[in-house]
């Protein structure tokens, strides 16, 4: 049985203070860390702020990105080790923003999601095709490729921990989402990529998040699928009201 994990990604939004603010309001309602993982993972700067928040609360806090070094000439860069210094747990890496405007491609989300497991960070590795893409029917291939270049080198009890975030990105932000068989379909896939690849346990544990237009609305009907463990959230994060129901779902999945 999977825990189920819910991720609000804040993006670049909020100031430090409305960010720290909107832990303290949330924390006392969030549902217990037994019954789903819930994480918020805010930009770089709040990051201290936001892991004070919520210290001695089921809520995880992440970064939405990291360099893969530990540490060296990379002018403007956040290591790894910084990251975990502050007592953040998890990463979001090869989010489809950052492949398409920062050039991050499979071989850096290769680097970064080994360089999580380091330094004991639960990486959160996003893929997803194009529109284009999907309507080509490259969909299955083009996601494929994407998991397995991102988990080359791992070893079996680092795949079991791996949380994997299909994004199509044609359902980011654009108020598409797609239905839930389209997203569960290519979760499946993914489950057997990761059982052919590897090994039935490692596909049995890895849990698959879906993301894209997430809401309050759809997010029942997401979770009720087989292959789907969670949901990876960006503008319906950003309000406390939404994001604990999304929470509230994943607890009762
Ligand atoms: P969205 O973003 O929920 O606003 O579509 C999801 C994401 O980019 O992770």
């Amino acid at each position: 049985m999977r825990k189920p994990i819910i991720a609000g990604n804040w993006k670049m939004n909020k100031l430090a203070g409305e960010g720290a603010r909107f832990l303290m309001d949330i924390r006392e309602k969030l549902p217990d860390g037994e019954r789903v993982d819930t994480v918020v993972c805010g930009p770089f700067i709040h990051l201290p702020l936001l892991t004070e928040a919520a210290r001695d609360f089921p809520v995880a806090i992440g970064a939405q990105n990291m360099h893969y070094e530990d540490s060296g000439a990379y002018t403007g860069e956040v290591s790894p080790e910084m990251l975990k210094d502050i007592l953040v747990d998890y990463v979001i890496i090869g989010h489809s923003e950052r492949r398409e405007y920062f050039n991050e491609t499979d071989e850096s989300v290769n680097q970064k999601t080994k360089a999580a497991f380091n330094h004991d960070l639960t990486p959160i590795v996003c893929v997803g095709e194009t529109l284009e893409q999907r309507e080509s029917n490259e969909t299955f291939t083009f996601v494929e490729k994407q998991v397995k270049a991102a988990l080359e080198g791992l070893n079996e009890e680092q795949l079991k921990q791996v949380v994997i975030a299909y994004e199509p990105i044609w359902a980011i932000g654009t108020g598409k989402t797609a239905t839930s068989e389209e997203a569960n379909d290519v979760c499946a896939h993914i489950r057997q990529v990761l059982k052919d690849t590897y090994s039935e346990e490692v596909s049995e544990a890895v849990r698959i998040q879906y993301g894209g237009s997430v809401k309050p609305a759809n997010i029942e009907e997401l979770l009720n699928m087989s292959d789907i463990d969670g949901a990876l959230v960006g503008g319906a994060s950003l309000e406390q009201d939404s994001f604990l129901k999304l929470v509230e779902a994943g607890a009762n999945a």
